[in-house]
């Protein structure tokens, strides 16, 4: 058994984590208050290819594997999960399927551009009616002559004010319930498109999640990405693999939280003594190191399975499951570790403990993820 990392992965670490402490790190506060998302260190980041780390070269990317991704979500989100939000989504969500499901036009007219980062893509699959139930979706989808027309509404769509694709889920035929869903690769400029409300969100504020409205949109038929009735298969494809990333943020969000302790557990002072001195406080930076260490090795774990080939979609659901969960106890601790200085919103922990707070929800909740792996256990 063999833990160690090749170096060209190291660099990719080493080379995310420098970029996102010099240029990142002393913007993030400002750009949470303003709720401004970050185009220009995307921009930045994709430069240093991380918007398609994914893709063969082929199709524009540097045809990184799922280890070296999971490195650099993990960087990201130390610092600034808003941000490594928008890189999952695009790298993960929208370009794995577009890559697996997409025709050779298709790739070319969007995949070159996404894994460039000169487009941003967004995942349109949640509806106000239905979220874990994804078969419940209501948009619909009716083909006329070489278009289709799309009603209906998505909600919560990250990056969804600021993409240049979509990929939407839609109902071409309700009937046939999970087996009627098709998706679609919609631009923003085509008719019947048009972005709705934003949400007011507790945490991760600079990360767009936005209302989606379609109103007899027109999607050229050439737009509908894999056959009519796949649509559900290549969401929860999508999602399995989108999993591992949400493990790896969860894991770069404790990270971040555990290293900002550690610094004011050393330099405050109580009853005399640094704070880091009493057992109590040396007890919690053990427990969140520990439990760190845990949700790291099943991230890592599940990345190494799906680069090796092999099924990873259970592995993903416990990587997503106990590092969502692990990254909230972990904020918890941190914010404890401040005192009141955590409560403030001077400080990156108090950002972090409501950044963190998302991440058992999005992506299937923790719920639907035991459901997963207990399915993978009874059948
Ligand atoms: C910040 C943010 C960003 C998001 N980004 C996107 C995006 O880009 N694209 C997208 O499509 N969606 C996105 N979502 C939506 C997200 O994926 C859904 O919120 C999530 O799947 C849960 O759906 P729901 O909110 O409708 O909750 P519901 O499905 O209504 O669930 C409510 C509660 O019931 C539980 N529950 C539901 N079914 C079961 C069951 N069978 N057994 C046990 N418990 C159950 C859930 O676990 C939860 O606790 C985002 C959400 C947020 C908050």
């Amino acid at each position: 058994m063999d833990f160690s990392l090749t170096d060209q992965q190291k660099l990719i670490r080493d080379t995310v984590r420098q970029f996102m402490e010099a240029e990142v790190r002393p913007l993030v506060k400002d750009l949470e208050r303003e709720e401004k998302f970050p185009l220009e260190l995307l921009k930045k980041i994709a430069d240093m290819g991380c918007c398609g780390m994914l893709m063969p070269e082929e199709w524009g990317g540097p045809g990184l594997d799922t280890v070296s991704y999971v490195l650099m979500i993990e960087e990201v989100a130390r610092v600034y999960a808003a941000m490594s939000t928008a890189l999952g989504v695009t790298n993960s969500a929208v370009q794995m399927p577009l890559l697996q499901f997409g025709s050779d036009a298709q790739k070319r007219k969007y995949l070159k551009r996404l894994a460039v980062g000169e487009i941003l893509g967004s995942f349109c699959l949640t509806d106000a009616a239905a979220g874990s139930d994804a078969a419940g979706i209501q948009a619909t989808a009716k083909p006329d002559g070489d278009i289709y027309r799309l009603n209906g509404a998505k909600t919560w769509v990250t990056n969804g004010s600021v993409a240049g694709v979509y990929i939407i889920f839609a109902k071409t035929n309700p009937e046939a319930g999970a087996k009627g869903i098709t998706a679609f690769l919609v631009e923003p400029t085509f008719k019947g498109f048009k972005i709705g409300r934003h949400e007011d969100k507790m945490g991760q504020r600079s990360s767009p999640s936005v209302e989606i409205l379609m109103n007899d949109c027109e999607v050229p038929a050439a737009n509908r990405l894999g056959e009519e009735g796949l649509g559900l298969k290549i969401a929860l494809t999508a999602l399995d693999g989108g999993r591992i990333g949400i493990a790896a943020q969860a894991v770069g969000l404790a990270q971040g939280a555990l290293d900002e302790s550690i610094k004011y557990a050393k330099q405050r002072r109580a009853f005399g003594k640094s704070i880091s001195e009493f057992q109590a406080i040396q007890w919690m930076i053990a427990d969140m190191q520990t439990e760190l260490e845990a949700g790291r090795g099943l991230t890592y774990y599940a990345a190494w399975l799906k680069d090796s080939g092999k099924q990873m979609g259970a592995a993903a659901s416990k990587a997503k499951l106990y590092a969502s969960e692990m990254a909230n106890r972990v904020v918890y601790k941190a914010v404890q570790i401040h005192g009141s200085v955590g409560y403030s919103r001077e400080t990156d922990v108090e950002r972090m403990y409501r950044d963190a707070r998302v991440i058992t929800i999005y992506e299937g909740t923790s719920e639907v993820q035991r459901m997963i792996i207990a399915r993978d256990l009874l059948q």
